[in-house]
């Protein structure tokens, strides 16, 4: 089974994430902040299996998405990470990028654009 985290502090968010990628023999885990994905990846990397994406904000309370990144590059060095992210968080995407994230989609996106960015990152 292969797991893709949606880590996203807002239910909103982390619905329309799930409703743009459900495919057939992916899993999805919602985390609602970096330390509640980080038990989560943990949990699924224990059982024996597969994290295949992250899919992280940026701004979240007690753990953000770049302090996520930064601690699962050292549990997992090349699953791919997409930031959720808006317009005006630029600095915080090349800090994101730094840390290991493989690419970034902006608020509010449309499905296929997340669709597309998957597919790209996945392939
Ligand atoms: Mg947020």
């Amino acid at each position: 089974m292969k797991h893709i985290m949606v880590i996203d502090d807002s239910a909103t968010i982390r619905m329309s994430v799930e409703y743009a990628l459900k495919r057939p023999g992916f899993l999805m885990n919602h985390a609602v902040n970096g330390s509640d994905a980080l038990e989560k990846v943990k949990n699924i990397k224990n059982k024996g299996e597969d994290v295949a994406l992250c899919i992280v904000d940026i701004n979240m309370p007690v753990m953000d998405g770049i302090t996520f990144i930064d601690e699962f590059r050292r549990l997992d060095k090349y699953t791919p990470v997409l930031i959720l992210t808006t317009e005006s968080e630029e600095e915080k995407i090349k800090a994101g990028k730094k840390a290991g994230a493989s690419a970034w989609i902006v608020k509010p996106f449309k499905d296929q654009e997340m669709i597309n960015v998957v597919q790209r990152l996945m392939r």
